[in-house]
């Protein structure tokens, strides 16, 4: 009874807010050790030249398998990390693991131009994010023009401590992609004064191409291409979507109609395989 262990908390009697709650509970214990019993990895998806298929740059998706719980989705685990704090630690994690990688794959022969890396929102508004950040890539020694950082509209509601940390990270010359674009608030007049490099579509566009769904992902895609952003579609599944996208003029591409995201060790046979500088699916 929740009014006998915490007097005016709320109580919850309907079953399935209370499983909901438990289970929460019980990923957000399971995350606090997650780092340390070594239970997160990296999957790479290909980001492909919607003309040629060639593989142009990858994104870096994290994942958690738990020994109680089993494979746990990065929508479920994401914002449990991110209203824990966790997101600060694990996401500095994620940062140094790729920048090995990419260290990794150098050495093997293996040339992307970028890879992109999703930064949380409270990772990027952190105080110590490019202190973490220069730490890192003095530690790795990676070159920072192989990352692109992909951060959400949401995340720039500070016009002016946002404009201040692109510029740093623009400086080092890491790219900046705006991802799900669309579902936010902003607009691109709005964006255009940051210096931001790619603008991805959101999935959901990409999804809902009837009549009125292919006048707003036109829109999107003649506005971008005339603010000189690279075009990014995501989700795209089948080949009526690539067609469409094609015709539209969108450069780039990531979806399940190319290639699902490939564990590090998959993914470094396709490149592999493949010469140095060109990467066909
Ligand atoms: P996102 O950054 O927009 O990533 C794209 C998501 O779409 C990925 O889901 C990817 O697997 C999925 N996807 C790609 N192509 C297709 C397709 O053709 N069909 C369908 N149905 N899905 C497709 P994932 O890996 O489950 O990640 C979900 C979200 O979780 C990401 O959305 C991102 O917001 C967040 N996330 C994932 N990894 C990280 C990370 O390392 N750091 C942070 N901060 N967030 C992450
Ligand atoms: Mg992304
Ligand atoms: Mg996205
Ligand atoms: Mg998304």
């Amino acid at each position: 009874h929740a009014k006998q262990q915490g007097g005016n908390r709320a109580q919850f009697n309907n079953p399935t807010i209370n499983a909901a709650v438990k289970r929460t509970f019980n990923l957000e214990n399971e995350l606090q050790h997650a780092l340390e019993n070594e239970e997160f990895f990296i999957h790479y998806q290909p980001i492909v030249d919607l003309q040629n298929k060639d593989i142009v740059e990858l994104e870096a998706l994290l994942r958690w398998e738990n020994s109680k719980y089993g494979y746990i989705s990065p929508d479920e685990f994401i914002p449990i990390l991110e209203e824990t704090g966790l997101i600060r630690k694990v996401g500095k994690w994620i940062l140094k693991t790729v920048s090995e990688q990419i260290n990794s794959w150098h050495k093997q022969d293996i040339h992307l131009s970028k890879v992109a890396v999703n930064i949380s929102p409270i990772q990027f508004n952190d105080e110590n994010f490019i202190r973490d950040l220069h730490e890192i890539l003095q530690e790795t020694q990676l070159n920072p023009k192989y990352l692109n950082f992909e951060i959400t509209e949401n995340v720039l509601y500070d016009f002016n401590k946002s404009l201040d940390i692109l510029y740093k990270l623009h400086n080092l010359h890491i790219n900046i992609s705006i991802d799900d674009f669309g579902t936010g608030y902003s607009s691109l007049s709005y964006l255009k004064f940051l210096p931001i490099d790619t603008i991805k579509i959101d999935k959901s566009f990409i999804d809902n191409l009837d009549e009125d769904g292919k006048m707003i992902v036109q829109s999107i895609i003649t506005m971008g291409k005339n603010l000189h952003y690279t075009l990014i579609a995501e989700g795209i599944e089948t080949e009526k979507q690539l067609e469409f996208l094609k015709m539209l003029g969108c450069e780039r591409g990531q979806g399940y109609l190319f290639s699902t995201p490939l564990s590090t060790d998959a993914v470094t046979r396709l490149l592999g395989r493949n010469s140095v500088t060109k990467h066909l699916l």
